[in-house]
C-alpha cells in the first residue's frame, strides 16, 4: 500500500473546493496519485485531476467558457425543472456536480433565477431509457416545463455517451416538454 503524503503547496490547491464535496474532490485526487504509482500529492496533480474531472466542482476557467443554452427569460411563472441521467453512470455517481451546477445556477443552468425549481432528479431506468417516458408524464401533473439531461448522457470519455439519446430526448419531447442537453459540462 503506497502512502500518500500531501504536499503544503497541494493542500492550498484543495482551498477553493466546497467543504460539501472536499472529500470526493480529494479521493479523486488520491485515487489518481494511486493510479500513477505517485506517492507525493502536488498542486500539479491537483490541477490535472481538476482539468479532467471536477472543474466544475473545483471552479475554474472551463466553466466560464460554457455556452448557455437555456435562458428563463420573462417567465412569468416559476420554471420547473427535472434532470434525468444515465442509471448505469448513477452507480458511481451521486450527482454532485449536477447539483452543484444547479444550486449555483451555473453552465447549462446559468439562465435559471432564484424562483426556479428543481422538482425532480431520476435516473433513465436504464437501457433503453425504459422508464423516461413515464416519469415525465407523472411530472407534468407536477408542472414540468423543462428537462435537463444530464451531462453524463452526453459525454464519451470515462464512459460511453448513451447510445439512446436521441430516442429519449424524442420521447420527452413528444410529451410537449423542453428538453436541454446538459447540466455540469
Ligand atoms: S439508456 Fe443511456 S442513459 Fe440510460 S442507462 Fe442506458 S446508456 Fe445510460
Amino acid at each position: 500500500m503506497i502512502q500518500l503524503n500531501w504536499s503544503t503547496e497541494a493542500e492550498a490547491a484543495m482551498s477553493g473546493v466546497p467543504g460539501f464535496v472536499r472529500g470526493m474532490a480529494r479521493k479523486a485526487v488520491e485515487d489518481e496519485a494511486l493510479k500513477h504509482g505517485i506517492n507525493e500529492i502536488t498542486p500539479e496533480l491537483v490541477r490535472a485531476v481538476k482539468d479532467k474531472y471536477f472543474t466544475s466542482i473545483f471552479g475554474g476557467k472551463k466553466e466560464e467558457k460554457v455556452e448557455v443554452d437555456r435562458v428563463n427569460k420573462g417567465d412569468k411563472k416559476p420554471h420547473k425543472i427535472a434532470i434525468i441521467r444515465c442509471e448505469t453512470v448513477s452507480e458511481t455517481c451521486p450527482g454532485i456536480a449536477c447539483m452543484l451546477a444547479w444550486n449555483k445556477k451555473k453552465i447549462h443552468f446559468a439562465g435559471y433565477g432564484p424562483d426556479d425549481e428543481l422538482i425532480a432528479m431520476l435516473t433513465c431506468g436504464g437501457c433503453s431509457g425504459r422508464r423516461v417516458s413515464r416519469m415525465v408524464e407523472k411530472l407534468k401533473k407536477y408542472g414540468l416545463d423543462t428537462v435537463h439531461l444530464s451531462s453524463c448522457m452526453l459525454l464519451e470519455g470515462d464512459y460511453p455517451k448513451c447510445p439512446h439519446l436521441a430516442e429519449i430526448k424524442q420521447s420527452i419531447l413528444a410529451k410537449g416538454i423542453e428538453v436541454v442537453e446538459g447540466t455540469h459540462h
